[in-house]
């Protein structure tokens, strides 16, 4: 088994376990962006949200619901950003599907998600919301 969230899920090298349910593994990351930085992960391997089964998909965001409180708790934080690098180019280095949650205090130097983005916007809201809607279907 090479994936490394795969080895951490399956306790077979070391990782700072914050919540350990039979679907879902949560850990700290080893390069917190914040103290109190956690990766939320499936159990089955996924390397991308579009890839979880349902059930999987579930049970990865109630534990995200349900750790979010504890740990802006246990940090003493005011709130917490929670995100996901879904596919390569967005920068996801790690190929399973993981729920970054990190807290955050007022004036700690963080952006927003708004903030990673540089709008680069060329269609309009109609037509980009009638092509969405076709592709669901
Ligand atoms: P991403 O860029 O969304 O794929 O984030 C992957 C995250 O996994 C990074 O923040 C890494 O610091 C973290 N990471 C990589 N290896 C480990 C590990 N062995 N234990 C805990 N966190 C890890
Ligand atoms: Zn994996």
């Amino acid at each position: 088994m090479s994936c490394i969230f795969c080895r951490i899920v399956e306790g077979e090298i070391p990782a700072e376990v914050v919540a350990r349910e039979p679907e879902v593994t949560a850990f700290l990351d080893v390069q917190p962006l914040a103290d109190g930085h956690v990766l939320v992960v499936p159990r089955a391997h996924a390397a991308c949200i579009e890839d979880l089964e349902p059930p999987a998909a579930d049970a990865l965001f109630r534990t995200v619901v349900r750790l979010a409180g504890p740990v802006r708790e246990a940090l003493g934080a005011a709130g917490t950003t929670i995100g996901v690098n879904n596919g390569e180019a967005t920068g996801q280095t790690v190929p399973h599907v993981h729920v970054h949650i990190v807290p955050r205090w007022p004036d700690d130097g963080a952006g927003t998600i708004h903030t990673i983005f540089p709008r680069t916007v060329k269609r309009s809201l109609a037509d980009v919301g009638s092509a969405i809607r076709r592709a669901v279907g």
